[in-house]
């Protein structure tokens, strides 16, 4: 364990989502003592969706005691299976069997209130952890060596907050990153992707008369339907008592809303419109989803950043890497930000500001490139997806048919083996806690 003046640092970060609560907890597991977190909504109400538990994520719950919980109520995958919208035809079928053997952990579905509920428990039951719940971070009034931000309670009059760490972990309409570029004068802004997605929950009940549907809720598989700019992915969730369906599509709602909206209630009617010529097994699906429970989210990336460490400050998860669903791993690697920032801290050599500086950019070193790695195969596995006709699309349908000999790569990336090799194989803490001192030395 670090010695006790490091342990000592006050911590504060900004956000209670994936990253935000996984940082705290990885903190608190390390020894830290004096872990704040300040989280805008009154309580964590999580959005009701799905979400993808990569072996890369579950090895590091798994360390930090919440993972038992999550595989509980989750679902382990045995296969995926990539078809034609239009016809549901198959197009490519591939092994996920393999990946617990291989990677020691199993790849997974579940719901996001079970992995930030479970994340959140863990964070409860250490001591160490506080949490400023309606309590908005507003202006960064100091980067270092004493980082101070100002915190607005939703109730009572504004405050500063002043500590030796702050962590960003805002999300990736993130506030503190746009100070960060303003001040630094640096113009990365929000890139509009054009693309939307609706998020849909089905229930079991819903699907029981329905013999097709029945067999999709209860296997153990991931389904993409693709077309042209568009896809459906879906897959149990809940012990299969939920059907979880993630879609999308051009956005054609949000183009003119302001750029602080990110989810609308969505039309019914035009969702079955921009799935109609998609088979009558998905149209079946879509309609069982009640009127006015359309929920549409807009799908926002950011360029990337030159740097997300600033003097005694350092930004987290989709507040400096937000990603394009595809490659399942936005979550996965804000997860992977707290574990190496936890453990990046808790090797600090001496408790000065330039240590702590130097610390932070152990982080960055670590996390920068892989992030972005797949921030950018998300988006280009995206365009795969969603090719027209053309040679593209015939070479990629070339892929798909050399698949089924059991040759070549995997046009639907999160589903490649070596992609799976490059995301699932690298242990992030195992690699900060061998090189923490050479990346540290040469800074
Ligand atoms: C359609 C879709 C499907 C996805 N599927 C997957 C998947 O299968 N697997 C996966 O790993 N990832 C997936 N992701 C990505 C994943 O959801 C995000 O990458 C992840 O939630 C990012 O976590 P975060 O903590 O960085 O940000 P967020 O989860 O956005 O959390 C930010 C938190 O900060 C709070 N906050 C914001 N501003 C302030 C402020 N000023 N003061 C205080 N608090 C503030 C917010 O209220 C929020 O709680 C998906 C994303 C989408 C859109």
């Amino acid at each position: 364990m670090a010695p006790k003046e490091v342990l000592d640092l006050k911590i504060c970060i900004i956000g209670a989502g994936m990253g935000g609560l996984a940082t705290a907890l990885a903190l608190a597991k390390q020894g830290f003592r004096n872990i704040n977190v300040y989280e805008s909504a009154s309580n964590l109400g999580f959005v009701g969706a799905g979400i993808q538990l990569a072996p890369n994520m579950a090895r590091i719950l798994d360390r930090l005691g919440v993972w038992a919980d999550i595989e509980k109520e989750a679902v382990d995958l045995k296969d995926t299976s990539i078809r034609q919208g239009a016809t549901n035809a198959e197009l490519g079928h591939v092994d996920l069997l393999y990946i617990r053997s291989t990677y020691d952990y199993p790849h997974m579905v579940g719901h996001r209130a079970s992995l930030a509920g479970s994340i959140h428990d863990g964070c409860k039951r250490e001591k160490d952890v506080k949490f400023f719940m309606s309590t908005s971070a507003g202006e960064v009034k100091s980067w270092g060596p004493r980082p101070s931000f100002e915190a607005i309670p939703r109730e009572g009059e504004p405050y500063s907050v002043e500590c030796d760490v702050l962590l960003a972990a805002d999300g990736v309409k993130s506030v503190v990153r746009d100070q960060l570029l303003r001040l630094k004068n640096i113009d990365a802004k929000i890139i509009d992707t054009g693309q939307a997605a609706y998020r849909i929950m089905l229930k079991r009940e819903d699907m029981q008369n329905d013999p097709e549907l029945l067999e999709l809720i209860d296997k153990e598989s991931v389904t993409r339907w693709i077309g042209e700019k568009r896809h459906i992915i879906a897959y149990p969730v809940s012990s299969k008592n939920i059907y979880n369906l993630s879609t999308v599509q051009p956005d054609r709602n949000f183009a003119a809303a302001p750029s602080s909206t990110y989810t609308t209630q969505g039309s019914k009617p035009q969702m079955m419109e921009v799935f109609g010529d998609f088979c009558p097994m998905v149209k079946r699906m879509l309609d069982l989803v009640p009127d006015g429970e359309v929920c549409e989210w807009k799908l926002r990336v950011h360029e990337p950043l030159p740097f997300w460490v600033y003097e005694q400050t350092a930004l987290v998860g989709d507040a400096c890497h937000p990603t394009l669903p595809h490659l399942a791993q936005g979550a996965a690697q804000a997860i992977e930000d707290g574990a190496v920032l936890a453990i990046a801290l808790a090797k600090l050599p001496e408790v000065t500001p330039e240590a702590i500086n130097k610390a932070l950019r152990v982080y960055e070193k670590v996390r920068m490139e892989r992030a972005y790695t797949l921030v950018n195969l998300a988006a280009a596995s995206g365009r795969a997806m969603h090719l027209g006709e053309g040679a593209a699309k015939e070479e990629r349908d070339r892929q798909f048919a050399a698949l089924k000999e059991g040759k070549g790569p995997v046009p639907d990336k999160w589903a490649d083996a070596d992609v799976q090799k490059m995301i699932y194989g690298q242990d992030v803490m195992k690699i900060t806690e061998q090189d923490f001192d050479k990346i540290y030395a040469s800074l």
